[in-house]
Parts: structure tokens; sequence; C-alpha cells
């Protein structure tokens, strides 16, 4: 059987193209024998724990941070770049979470984004971190209807899911959104930002601040994790072993190549996204993000336009979704899809948008990135079940940043207070079903058999 690591020379995205001065960062030659708080894992979950931890520290502890490849080269460093949950994913709960279920989420997810915001301005993060709406838009008649008929229900009861969806009116659907062919189009809330410049930062503030107390040791993969007899963590790395009272698992896609446990749990999916430039300016500039939906069943391209003009488009699984090895189960981030799958980004604004068919635009950059999908859809959250000092966050599906920024404040209160997702949930609005649990790992599991 493969081992699931991540694998060494990932293909470079749009986000990744200005390097950090931290991206191979290796605070000592050495790595450390131990600490208090090992972290795996340097995407947005693993930087924003730190963060939160050294943020509610009295006496800030010795953390290292871990990561196999350079910094944030994960799931972060290649997304679509916006944070929010799509209409049809809320609606879609409401036969299982029932209406306040749903309300609970779309709290959650709403406060997620104003977290998001906060950190990026206590923290000065000049990450191109925008407020905006974001346009759910569908391409089928019938997606649109049984869309609107759940909606209109809650919206009828008073729902609190419902307060900030605006539905586009009918007749001005192409108009609002300039989707050719718009069958429905609803507008929600949701941030902008560039992850990688987010998160890179972030992790340059807690470097300055705490030179002695944090240490971060990139490409350095951790190949197992064991509990000593006195219930310390020995963490096996390529350079050595390191002992950490407390660990914290922020390894979404590659979860299950240290705890087995969560193998078919969190499965590793391979998606792709694109940078298209426009040679000649478009007006006015596209100022919400969107996740468009062509067909029933067919999974939502994402599109979100940044400041200068130019788009991230990411999605296009209609061309791939056929070939499930090249997907599914698959943690290949070295190698990019085939010309043909790739080719559904060429001219892809010019056949979707009004406006920009004589834009020009090309196709700047195309890359792969591993998402860690869950059987349920949602996170594991809390306590590793079955082993006291090991926290997760992880299984982030495609929409990590609408869930990260307070799961991670919450797992760094759990590992500070020594207390497990039901100590914390209420306090930062974790709907239950992010909680990880033996037998959630139990149902997952026999979900995919
Ligand atoms: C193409 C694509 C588009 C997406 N679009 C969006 C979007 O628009 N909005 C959104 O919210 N979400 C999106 N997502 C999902 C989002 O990117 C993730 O949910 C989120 O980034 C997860 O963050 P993370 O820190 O948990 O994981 P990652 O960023 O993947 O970080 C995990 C880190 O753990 C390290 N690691 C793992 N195992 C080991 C090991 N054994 N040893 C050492 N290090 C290890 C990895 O190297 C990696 O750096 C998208 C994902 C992809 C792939």
């Amino acid at each position: 059987m493969k081992q699931i690591l991540p694998v060494p020379s990932p293909v470079t995205s749009y986000w990744l193209s200005q390097p950090h001065k931290f991206s191979n960062l290796r605070s000592t030659t050495e790595l450390p024998a131990e600490c208090e708080i090992a972290i795996i894992g340097s995407g947005m979950a693993g930087i924003m724990t730190a963060y939160h931890i050294f943020n509610q520290a009295k006496q800030p502890p010795k953390v290292v941070i871990l990561d196999a490849r350079e910094l944030c080269s994960g799931a972060t460093g290649r997304n679509g770049g916006h944070s929010k949950i799509k209409l049809s994913t809320l609606a879609g709960q409401i036969p299982k979470l029932g209406p306040d279920g749903v309300d609970e989420l779309q709290a959650f997810v709403q406060g997620v984004i104003a977290n998001l915001k906060q950190v990026a301005e206590d923290e000065e993060l000049d990450c191109e971190l925008e407020i905006r709406r974001s346009f759910d838009v569908q391409l089928d008649d019938n997606d649109a209807s049984a869309l609107k008929d759940i909606y209109q229900a809650s919206r009828k009861a008073g729902h609190y899911w419902t307060k900030d969806v605006g539905f586009v009116l009918p007749e001005y659907l192409e108009q609002v959104t300039s989707i050719k062919g718009a069958k429905a189009a609803e507008s929600v809330p949701c941030c902008s930002l560039w992850p990688y410049k987010f998160v890179t930062q972030l992790l340059e503030r807690l470097v300055s601040r705490y030179p002695e107390q944090l240490n971060v040791q990139m490409t350095t993969p951790v190949t197992a994790v064991s509990v000593l007899a006195d219930g310390t963590n020995a963490i096996t790395t390529s350079r050595g072993v390191l002992k950490a009272k407390k660990l914290v698992f922020a390894t979404n896609a590659y979860t299950a190549g240290l705890l087995p446990q969560f193998k078919d749990v969190i499965v590793p999916i391979r998606g792709m996204a694109s940078h298209i430039v426009p040679r000649v300016p478009v007006h006015p500039h596209l100022s919400h993000t969107y996740n468009i939906t062509f067909k029933p069943g067919q999974a939502a391209d994402y599109l979100n336009p940044r400041p200068d003009g130019s788009i991230v488009v990411g999605g296009g699984g209609s061309r791939f979704k056929s070939d499930r090895p090249s997907w599914f189960d698959n943690f290949d981030d070295s190698t990019r899809f085939n010309s043909e799958v790739e080719g559904y980004w060429n001219g892809y604004m010019q056949r979707v948008f009004l406006g920009w068919e004589n834009s020009e635009a090309e196709v700047e950059k195309v890359w792969t990135g591993i998402m860690g999908n869950t059987p349920d859809g949602w996170p594991h959250i809390g306590r590793v079940p079955g082993r006291d000092s090991q926290y997760i966050l992880a299984g982030f599906n495609g929409g990590g940043m609408a869930f990260i920024p307070t799961t991670a404040k919450a797992v760094a209160k759990m590992v500070a207070e020594d207390s497990d997702f039901d100590y914390v949930k209420r306090e930062f609005g974790i709907p239950e079903i992010f909680a990880t649990s033996t037998e959630r790992l139990r149902q997952a599991f026999t979900e995919t058999k």
C-alpha cells in the first residue's frame, strides 16, 4: 500500500508565484529534541492554530511547526481563494440538520469570515483580503427551482440562514451576474483573499514575536507518530525524532498517512484550478466571486476575480470525473491533468461571461491541489479519539477557509486547557457535526465500503 505523504516537487500555483522568504524556514539546523506543542502542517489550519495558541497563552509555550514540504504549499497554497458557503450546500442540509441546524451552520460561517477579516486587520496582513458578495449561479432550470423551493419554505418560517441571501430578479439574471444563460442566481456573503500571503505573513509575525518559543521546521516529513508510556508523543521525521507533550494534526488530506483510523474517512481528492489574464482590460471589474453549476449533479466551478482584473477559476470536473484514478484517493499534486482536461480553461471567460468576448483572455497557469474529503462532508475537529494528548483539525473538503479560522481558535483552546470539543463548542458556535468521534470514524468507514 502506498504511504500517504505530501509528494515532493508539487506544481506551482498562481498564489505560490511570489514565494515568502520563510518558505524553506528551519529555525534551527537540527530538529529540536522536545517541545510542549508540536503542530504538523503549515497550511491555514496549522498556522492559525499556532497563532491562537500564542494569542491565548499567558506564558507562551514551546511550539514546533513541521511540514513535509515548503511553507503553505498544500491545499491552502493552491485553492480558489474565497471563503463562503454555497446556498445549495445549506439548502441540501435541511433534511439532515433541519432548519435550526442550517441556521447554526450559516451563523458559524459568517463568524469565520469576520474572524478572517479581524486577523488580517489586527496583524496588518497584506493579502488582498476583501469582504465581497458571491453569486451562486445555476444554468439549469430544475436545479434553480428546487433550490428556490427549499429557500422559500425556510424564509417564510423566518429562518436565519435565509436572511443574508439575495435572489437576483429573473428578468435581469444575465445583466446582473454577467453569466450567459443563467437560470437563477443568489448572492451570499463571502471573503476573497490571497490565502498564501495571509498564512505566510501570519507566520512571519509569530516568528518575530516569539523567537525563543517558536521553532519552524519546513521540508521535514513526519513518517510516524506514537505515544510513549509516559503519554508523550514521539514524532518520527526524516531528520530524527521530536518528543512533544501535545500534538496537533493539521494534515488535512494526508491525515490517514499518520493516523490509519482516518483511512477512508479523510480521502485525498485531486482538483484543478487556473489563472486567466485578459489581454484587453475588461470594465466594469467583476466584483463578486462565483460558484457556477452548469448541469444538475455536476460539481460547481468556482471563480475569484483578482483586484488586478485577472481571474482565478477552478473546477472543470466534467472533463476528468470519469477517469476516477486521476482524482479519487489521489494525492499527487506534482503533475497536472492532461492537455485535453486543461483545455477546459481555454476561452472560458469568453464562453461564460458577457463582456469578455473581446478580452483576448488567456490561461496563464493551471495547477492541481489535494483536498481532504470526508464522506459526510464535514471536517474532523477535536481530540483524536482514544488519544488524550493529540488533537485534529482536518478533512476540510472543498471549502476549508469557511471553517478553519474559528475551528483553529477552538483547537488552540482545547490544547491550552487540556479540554475537548464539548468544552469549547458553545463558546465558538461550532456545529456538533464537526466533532470527531469513534462513532463518526466507524460510520464513515462503513459508508465508504
Ligand atoms: C483546487 C482547490 C480549490 C479549492 N478552493 C477553495 C476555495 O475557494 N475556498 C475554500 O475555502 N477552500 C478551497 N479549497 C479547500 C481548501 O484549500 C482547504 O480546505 C484548506 O486549504 C485546508 O487547509 P489545511 O491547512 O487543513 O490543509 P493544507 O493547506 O493542505 O495543509 C496541510 C499541510 O500538512 C502538511 N503535511 C501533511 N502530512 C504531513 C506529514 N506526514 N508530515 C509533514 N507535513 C505534512 C502538508 O505538506 C500541508 O502543507 C480548495 C482546495 C483545492 C485543492
